[in-house]
């Protein structure tokens, strides 16, 4: 469907039509919708400390309660979302709603945690994009040292100027950035400079067939080198079996995030984990400051 016709969708629709073409086709014109009636959620995925267990972040997860096709996962709608423009609007629906549920358990004095939002590359490239960050925060009376933006590398990558501008203005808030999926992008490394960024989340299928396959393990190991030293703190992904978690802890991995910790979940699970989580002897947020 062409751009300017989005609005007038249905005109394509025609029984010759691939059934294929045809369900995306109403499936995008059931996404203008969804916001508008409340069908989009977040369940919340912990990020773990490896040594202790304790939850020191989570990451939201956006899902989408369709009314006849029940609930829908990200990879469903989203780039549906980024083809009929619809993201910038979902991505900011993201964001405070990610907000008000730090809030939510802040009132409910639980252990303060990080909350991880994904933003996708047209929205971090938007010259918006700080105004309607830095107004959720505020909306919420949160210090933006809460937040964490997830991005992938190959969205850094194809944003222009506007990148550094964003990238010092999470800083000037104290928002951090992730690289995520960090080693299925582009192969510069020169944005890890980037001063926002803190944070390499290293992607699931390096993590997955460890500690057996001695090619994921020592893509890992280098991985896990530059972070080291260029003072960022790695979090694995998609941690399933008890065998990773431990080759991820000895290789000096501090944080992780996977089936083998929890699910993505609800808020009121989450909060439950949280209360048997592991106290931290010193709290902190972000990791130490770059010279
Ligand atoms: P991601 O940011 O890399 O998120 C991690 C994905 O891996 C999640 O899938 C999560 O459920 C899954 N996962 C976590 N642990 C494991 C594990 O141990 N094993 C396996 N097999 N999978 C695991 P999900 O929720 O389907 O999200 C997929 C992608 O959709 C995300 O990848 C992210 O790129 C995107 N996404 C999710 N929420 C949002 C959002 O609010 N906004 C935008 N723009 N994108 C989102
Ligand atoms: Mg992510
Ligand atoms: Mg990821
Ligand atoms: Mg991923």
């Amino acid at each position: 469907v062409a751009k300017t016709e989005e609005r007038n969708a249905f005109r394509f629709y025609t029984p010759l039509m691939h059934a294929d073409a045809r369900r995306r086709l109403m499936l995008g014109v059931d996404l203008r919708q969804a916001l508008v009636r409340g069908e989009l959620y977040q369940v919340y995925q912990p990020n773990v400390e490896l040594r202790t267990g304790r939850i020191v972040a989570v990451e939201a997860l956006l899902r989408w309660r369709h009314p006849e096709r029940g609930v829908l996962l990200p990879d469903e709608f989203i780039p549906m979302a980024e083809s009929l423009g619809l993201i910038r609007q979902i991505d900011e629906w993201v964001m405070r709603e990610a907000c008000a549920q730090v809030r939510r358990w802040d009132d409910a004095h639980l252990p303060p945690l990080r909350m991880a939002i994904n933003v996708s590359a047209s929205t971090f490239g938007h010259r918006t994009f700080i105004e309607r960050l830095s107004a959720a925060l505020d909306a919420e009376q949160l210090d933006g040292k809460r937040l964490l933006v997830e991005i992938t590398e190959s969205a850094i990558l194809r944003l222009g100027e506007q990148t550094d501008r964003t990238m010092h203005a999470l800083h000037a808030l104290g928002v951090g950035v992730a690289i995520d999926d960090f080693g299925t992008g582009y192969s510069s490394l020169a944005y890890l400079k980037l001063s926002a960024i803190a944070f390499l989340k290293i992607d699931r299928s390096f993590i997955n067939g460890l500690p057996q396959d001695s090619n994921n393990a020592a893509i890992t190991e280098a991985m896990l080198a530059i972070a080291r030293s260029l003072g960022l703190r790695p979090i694995a992904e998609g941690i399933e079996t008890k065998e990773q978690h431990e080759f991820l802890l000895k290789a000096g991995c501090a944080e992780g995030q996977g089936f083998y910790y929890s699910r993505p979940e609800a808020a009121d699970e989450i909060a439950r984990q949280l209360v048997r989580s592991p106290k931290p002897a010193k709290l902190r947020l972000v990791p130490p400051k770059r010279s």
